[in-house]
């Protein structure tokens, strides 16, 4: 039924359209020329006929629009730290929706003092802590604190050990996170030797690396169950 409907309103509609031009027609009883203008406009002058790609489009732009899908989901990961000396440690990671990572670190075996911690751009480990590679910088960023606009995304500062050489610390990161095109799943934490001088220490290594030293331990992040 639809389209012999639909043909018969445009033949009326462009019959309306034609009244002015064609004095031998007389009005018709429920003529309203402002129900819809642009089909006056685009059907004046032209035959009765409807095209079908106008009644296709008419109907696809009737159709409603998809509704936004909100997903509301907590993330997890976990990275297990070792290497070859007795430092080890585990790290928790949490994401509530797209909002900032909380990192729970528990490291153990290290000197008294600050490390370096940063979270490195590959989850490799077959030559230990060095195939993990360089700090995680998809915005190719220079080295800095974790408060600094300019900074590696992976740079979270350092963890300091107690007398007891544990480090426990609670970081809350908004670079670090769980999904997304720079998920720091699949890449690695890694402890270091020496305190990261923060990208302030006029030493060589302070843009790249914080001066950090060795490698002492390092772990790849994988997703756990929530
Ligand atoms: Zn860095």
């Amino acid at each position: 039924m639809q389209a012999s409907a639909v043909a018969a309103m445009a033949a009326h509609a462009v019959l309306a359209a034609s009244l002015s031009s064609h004095p031998l027609l007389s009005p018709l009883p429920n003529l309203n020329p402002s129900n819809n203008p642009s089909l006056h406009s685009s059907f004046h002058g032209v035959s009765v006929k409807f095209p079908r790609q106008s009644l296709a489009l008419s109907i696809a732009a009737a159709s409603p629009k998809k509704p936004l899908a909100v997903v509301a989901a907590t993330k997890k990961a976990v990275a297990v730290l070792k290497g070859t000396s007795n430092v080890e440690g585990i790290v928790t990671l949490t994401q509530e929706d797209d909002g900032p990572t909380t990192v729970d670190v528990r490291v153990t075996g290290l000197t008294p003092g600050p490390h370096g911690f940063h979270l490195h751009e590959y989850g490799d480990t077959t030559n230990g802590c060095i195939s993990t590679g360089a700090h995680f910088n998809p915005n190719n960023m220079t080295h800095g604190a974790p408060e600094d606009e300019v900074r590696h995304a992976g740079d979270l500062g350092n963890i300091v050990a107690n007398a007891d050489g544990v480090a426990e610390v609670k970081i809350v990161d908004n670079q670090i996170l769980l999904s997304g095109p720079n998920t720091v799943v699949g890449r690695a934490f890694v402890v270091h030797e020496l305190e990261d001088d923060l990208g302030k220490g006029g030493h060589e290594l302070s843009l790249t690396t914080g001066n950090a030293g060795g490698r002492l331990a390092c772990g790849v992040v994988g997703l756990t169950p929530i």
